[in-house]
């Protein structure tokens, strides 16, 4: 299996090279040259266990790694999940909650990102070399990266958060990973700032290769394919529990990450009905499915603060299956977008239905689902649960997906059922030890610090 750029202008790539190179020369994002059929493996794979079920589904895109390899990277990497099949699916109400939050960090990051971290590893043991991963974060993807990576081998990573503007919890879940190859930033100004740090740092490329710089966000190709594996774990339990041969998915969405592994896992087989698009206040996804028009707004704050976001870094490719196909006008297309902050696509997606969960709905589902059905929602997850009920359907099951713990979100759960939740791991952090630089709002000062810290 190899790997082209949606642009065009890429050799083909093996898979382990595509993991290396994230983003394409060209600008691209990298995708399968072609894609396989599954469709008659499903009855051979309803009854795996997630592993094994990973690695059937894994190695059809990983031709370039020994299969015991494959088999051994996905064991260790889901180990460190608190549930022992890993993303459990519960009943609640009259959908179906694919719990993707018992990895380390108690986010749904975590599924791709402890797989991406051993993966890192694995090539850099194989290939040689030393990988200094920067990150930006505002919080989450932060502490799930670093939960991929810390304690590895050749491997160090530098996490730039804005200094007092994180929450609490999210702050000490970085800071208290007290290895010795995890650099905390707290950096003095505003998310913003960090992330224009990271990127005028990349962009010098000569700084960047001279110091092994890579990042592991979420346009990595293995990490949309390695969340296509629950798409397929929670079609089979739910199969088992309603007999039904088809389901639809609520997937509460920023970066359209999660929802692309959706979109390939429809496209190589699954029997989905439709992939229900939820977003928050911030609307620019929901708005492309509903009226053809992607066009760029102001970010709003809102109580589920990872999907507070406009330009979604993985809706290219998407675009780029829209488009048939077709790097040159998809090209174009990105490039209007680019100079203008908006694009129009022709025609529609039956696979596709979106909405918007707005603060009052998302307060409203979470205080519903607790008192009807004692369970509680993450704000995220509430979106997507919110956004669900307007397409619920009696033939086919919805699949809900849950991206976080209510705990690391204690806030809306407070304001929602005037009680906090919690969760023992976060309890803990707050008497953990920790370790963070603060550092100026400065690119000198970063690149400063990064030389003196790789150096070595
Ligand atoms: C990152 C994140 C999302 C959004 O996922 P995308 O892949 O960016 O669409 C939703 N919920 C939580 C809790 C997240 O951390």
């Amino acid at each position: 299996m190899k790997y082209i750029s949606t642009r065009g202008k890429m050799e083909p790539a093996s898979f382990l090279d595509a993991v290396m190179t994230g983003l394409a020369p060209d600008g691209g994002l990298l995708l399968p040259e072609s894609l396989p059929n599954v469709s008659d493996k499903l009855e051979a794979w309803a009854h795996l266990s997630y592993q094994d079920l990973a690695f059937e589904v894994m190695r059809l895109f990983t031709t370039d790694m020994p299969a015991e390899d494959l088999k051994a990277l996905i064991d260790k990497s889901y180990a460190t999940f608190r549930a022992p099949d890993v993303t459990p699916v519960v009943p609640v109400g009259n959908v179906h909650i694919l719990e993707l939050w018992h990895g380390p960090t108690l986010a749904f990051k975590d599924v791709a990102l402890q797989f991406l971290g051993n993966l890192f590893e694995y090539i850099l043991e194989k290939r040689g070399g030393e990988l200094n991963i920067l990150g930006a974060t505002s919080g989450d993807t932060g502490s799930a990266a670093i939960y991929g990576v810390h304690g590895k081998k050749n491997i160090r990573i530098f996490i730039m958060h804005p200094e007092g503007r994180t929450s609490l919890i999210q702050e000490k879940q970085m800071t208290s990973v007290l290895d010795d190859n995890v650099y905390n930033l707290a950096v003095e100004g505003t998310f913003d700032d960090c992330q224009h740090l990271m990127k005028t740092i990349f962009a010098d490329v000569s700084f960047k290769e001279e110091h092994s710089l890579g990042s592991v966000n979420s346009v990595n190709w293995a990490r949309v394919l390695v969340q296509t594996v629950y798409y397929f774990y929670s079609y089979f339990r739910v199969q088992e529990r309603t007999g039904a041969s088809e389901v639809q998915f609520s997937v509460p969405t920023g970066n359209f990450g999660d929802i692309m592994a959706g979109y390939i896992a429809a496209k190589i087989g699954l029997p989905v009905k439709k992939l229900i698009l939820a977003t928050n206040e911030n609307n620019i996804l929901s708005r492309f499915f509903n009226t053809g028009e992607y066009s760029l707004g102001e970010v709003v704050p809102t109580l589920s603060p990872s999907m507070d976001i406009q330009v979604a870094s993985n809706f290219e490719r998407y675009l780029y299956y829209r488009s048939g196909c077709d790097a040159e006008k998809l090209t174009e297309m990105m490039k209007h977008f680019g100079e203008t902050g908006s694009l129009r696509v022709d025609g529609s997606d039956d696979l596709f239905a979106a909405g918007e969960g707005n603060t009052a709905e998302t307060l409203a589902t979470i205080r519903k689902v607790h008192d009807k059905c004692d369970y509680t929602l993450d704000p995220h997850t509430a979106v997507g649960v919110a956004v669900a009920e307007k397409f619920q359907c009696s033939e086919t099951p919805t699949i809900c997906l849950a991206t976080a713990h209510p705990a690391k979100f204690t806030d809306a759960i407070e304001q929602a059922l005037g009680e906090a939740a919690h969760h023992p791991v976060l309890d803990k952090l707050s008497d953990a030890e920790t370790r963070c630089d603060t550092i100026a709002n400065d690119e000198a000062a970063i690149r400063d610090y990064l030389v003196e810290k790789t150096r070595s």
